[in-house]
Formats: C-alpha cells, sequence, structure tokens
C-alpha cells in the first residue's frame, strides 16, 4: 500500500508544487485536491509558463502535462533538467502510449499518470516521489539491530520478524526517534497516545512491558532500557 499514514508525518505538508496543465477544469480539479491535503499549488497552464515559475521559485515536485502549448512536459523537463532543476516531476499523460512514457522518463522524470486519474492515486504516487527524493527520511529507522519500517510497518530484530500491533509500532518508533536519549512518560503519552489521556495510568509501563517481551528476548541483548527518574530509553547498552 503506496497510501500509508505512518510515512505522512515525514512529509513536510507544507510543500510547493507546481502544475502545469493546460485544460483549466482539470488544472483546478487537481489543483483542488492538492491544495484540500495541505499542498501549496501553483498552476501554469503553457510550457513557457511552467519552466518561468519553475526557474523563478522552488518546488518539492512538479506534475506536468505532456501536451501542452508552447513547450510539451517533456521538453519542459528536459530544460529543466539542463539547468539543474531537479526537483521530482510526475506527467500526466492524456495517452496511454509506452513510448510516450518511456520518452518521459528518459528525459528525467519520475513517473507518470494516465488520465483519468483520480486524485488519491496522484496524491500516492506524490507522496512516494518526495519520500524518494528525501534520503533522510528514509522508510526504515533502526537502532542495534532492531529495525522497523515506516512503510510496510514491518519490525525486525536481526532475520527474525516481531509482530507489533499499531500502538506497539508507534511506541517503539517513537522510541527509536529518540534513541539513544531517554524518554519521559509524559511525552510517550503525548506522541503515542492522544495527548488528553489521562496520563496518571500505567499505560506507558504495561506497553513497555509489552515491547520488552518482543523485542528483548532472552537470546538477544536488551534493547529497553528503564532510566531511573527519566523514563525510557532504547539504545545497545546498559546506561550509566
Ligand atoms: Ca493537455
Amino acid at each position: 500500500m503506496v497510501n500509508c499514514p505512518a510515512t505522512d508525518y515525514v512529509l513536510n505538508k507544507s510543500m510547493r508544487i507546481l502544475l502545469a496543465e493546460d485544460e483549466r477544469k482539470v488544472a483546478e480539479h487537481v489543483r483542488a485536491g492538492l491544495a484540500a491535503e495541505g499542498y501549496a499549488v501553483d498552476v501554469a497552464h503553457d510550457g513557457d509558463e511552467a519552466i518561468w515559475l519553475a526557474e523563478s521559485n522552488t518546488y518539492d515536485a512538479l506534475l506536468l502535462d505532456i501536451g501542452m502549448p508552447h513547450k510539451d512536459g517533456i521538453t519542459v523537463v528536459r530544460l529543466l533538467r539542463r539547468k539543474q532543476i531537479l526537483a521530482p516531476v510526475i506527467f500526466l499523460t492524456a495517452r496511454d502510449d509506452i513510448e510516450d512514457k518511456v520518452r518521459g522518463l528518459d528525459a528525467g522524470a519520475d513517473d507518470y499518470l494516465t488520465k483519468p486519474f483520480s486524485i488519491a492515486e496522484l496524491l500516492a504516487r506524490l507522496r512516494a516521489v518526495l519520500r524518494r527524493q528525501r534520503p533522510q527520511t528514509t522508510n526504515v529507522i533502526r537502532v542495534a539491530d532492531l529495525e522497523l519500517d515506516l512503510l510496510s510497518h514491518e519490525a525486525k530484530r536481526g532475520e527474525e520478524k516481531i509482530e507489533l500491533t499499531p500502538r506497539e509500532f508507534s511506541l517503539l518508533e517513537f522510541l527509536i526517534n529518540a534513541s539513544p536519549k531517554p524518554v519521559s512518560k509524559t511525552s510517550i503519552i503525548e506522541h503515542v497516545w492522544d495527548q488528553h489521556f489521562d496520563s496518571e495510568t500505567n499505560v506507558v509501563n504495561v506497553y513497555i512491558k509489552l515491547l520488552r517481551r518482543k523485542i528483548d528476548l532472552p537470546s538477544r541483548p536488551p534493547l529497553i532500557h528503564t532510566v531511573r527518574g527519566v523514563g525510557f530509553a532504547l539504545r545497545e547498552e546498559e546506561p550509566a
């Protein structure tokens, strides 16, 4: 599944997208769909306008129609790539034409969508190219031999797969992101549970216990440590 909520947080929603599409109705439909997701969208209605906007602004991704007045989408990408404008490009093409797609990808595009497409599919493809663009927001996070794949929601210790509930997964993700620093129970509650959750409860201890049973098998060095007076830390060695 491309549409995975766990990866959304790694993408800064205040991303700026250039949409070049000469059919005004289609342009407005796509623009509205992107705006509803929190993207900032500039719209160009021909190839020259697209180039001008792409040169004057910094975009996180470009969505380019292939058949446009003045310059087609493929020419636009070639020119932009030559000018070292390397934002990911998704082509929007009316023709389900393999040759067009190959030419587009060869010109430097990252993906293409054949019209008519759904906004949901466009958003998923867009997230995918944005993720690929940002290696620091990798899908896999790890500490020692413990690995979480934020896209597939798989957890592994070494080669051993670990089955986690969604809540356990979120808690582990939070601990890994903080690692090697310890996190307090309060911050765990705030980040992993609803922040209005009654923080007097013992729920964090319960979940840490559940996680330990799955992560810290007797055969392996423990990773989840209790840091007295602070909370919990996920790291390789015992805290001093
Ligand atoms: Ca067109």
